[in-house]
């Protein structure tokens, strides 16, 4: 039984705090660290009351006139107290006898090595020294004790975050990458499809609806007279048009299967897969509608005193022996119909009597 007479310097002894707030970047001096010095004249016995005092401590640094000569771990202590005879052996005298015994290799790191690299070398180690505790060495002639287990807890924890970093940042490519995709995909003056978007989409449509003998329809529309709008209004002014009636053509088209694209420079198409013929009459005359009732004021227009679109509708079942270009010529022809018979209208592809619906 140890007899406890002497105070031990447990004022040094910093308690393990909890670990937080750590980074990938995150040293040894960030962790809690065990300041317990013995002069290595000192008594055995002393060790043993400080270790009895303070069951978390993993060890003790051993110094000679003040200078770091090594440390005694708890485990290695306790192995030569147990031995026979070793509590009349080395509790009452100085512990550079018991030094001699217990003294391992120790794992010395300083106090900027990063947890992560500290882990690595702690475990590295043989077996047999696993649980030994790190010296580590704050600055020249300054060291402290840092508990193994503690390292790795460390370790864990920044393993942890860095595994949360890494899904935050695959989380944030993503939507960079589906904003990059719309980037890509959309017109950038008008925001809807761009030319690209239109043709892979009608493709897709095509291919998905080939052999279902289901409707597809297309919608084509032009805005009237814009040339002399833009030579009227001044080009700054056209774009602005351009913008309104394009999302004035987005507010009309509502099923989200269906998709608005700027075709060219003043002309907008519309893809409405699985509609028949009267539901893409109804949305163009919709569009035709919403686009006038807009009001954008345009006095040398030939047609209006208000900006307006000729639209050219076309529906077909797509089959292998046609292709998505026979549905836009189809509609493409509706359209020239729309201009040729006046302009500001909506008319259906007819091959032989393109059908006029409105004016
Ligand atoms: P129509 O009624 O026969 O369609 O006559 P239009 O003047 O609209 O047709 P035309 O093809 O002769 O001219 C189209 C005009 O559209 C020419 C061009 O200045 C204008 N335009 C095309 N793209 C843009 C654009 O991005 N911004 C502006 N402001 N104008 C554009
Ligand atoms: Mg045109
Ligand atoms: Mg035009």
């Amino acid at each position: 039984m140890l007899t406890l007479q002497q105070s031990t310097p447990e004022l040094f002894i910093t308690p393990p705090l909890e670990i937080q707030n750590l980074s990938l970047e995150s040293t040894l001096r960030e962790l809690s660290l065990y300041d317990v010095q013995f002069e290595c004249s000192q008594l055995g016995k002393d060790v043993a009351q400080t270790f009895q005092r303070n069951s978390l401590l993993p060890g003790v640094i051993l110094t000679e006139q003040g200078k770091f000569i090594g440390m005694i771990s708890r485990r290695r202590f306790l192995e030569q107290m147990s031995r026979p005879y070793g509590l009349e052996l080395f509790l009452r005298r100085p512990l550079k006898s018991l030094y001699r015994f217990a003294q391992t290799e120790a794992l010395i790191l300083t106090g900027d090595t990063p947890i992560i690299t500290a882990a690595r070398r702690c475990l590295e180690r043989p077996p047999e020294l696993l649980y030994e505790p790190i010296t580590v060495e704050l600055a020249p002639q300054i060291y402290r004790l840092l508990d193994a287990y503690q390292l790795l807890v460390a370790q864990l924890q920044i393993h942890e975050l860095a595994t949360q970093l890494m899904s935050q940042l695959y989380h944030k490519l993503e939507v960079a990458n589906l904003q990059l995709e719309h980037l890509a995909a959309s017109d950038g003056l008008t925001g809807v499809a761009n030319r690209r978007r239109f043709d892979e989409y009608l493709q897709a449509c095509w291919h998905q609806q080939s052999g279902s003998n289901s409707l597809l329809s297309l919608i084509m529309c032009d805005v009237d007279c814009f040339k002399i709008y833009n030579d009227t209004y001044g080009h700054q002014a056209g774009d602005e048009s351009l913008r309104k009636v394009a999302s004035t053509i987005q507010r009309v088209v509502k099923r989200p299967a269906d998709l608005v694209a700027r075709y060219g420079g003043e002309e907008f198409a519309v893809i409405l897969p699985l509609t028949p013929l009267n539901g893409a009459v109804h949305v163009a005359e919709a569009i035709h509608q919403e686009v006038r009732s807009l009001g954008i004021r345009h006095e040398k227009s030939l047609v209006n005193s208000c900006v307006t679109l000729s639209i050219g509708v076309a529906t077909l079942i797509p089959m292998s022996e046609l292709s998505p270009a026979t549905l836009i010529a189809a509609a493409d022809s509706a359209l020239y119909q729309a201009k040729s018979s006046g302009r500001d209208r909506v008319i259906v592809y007819s091959p032989l009597n393109p059908l006029q619906l409105n004016q």
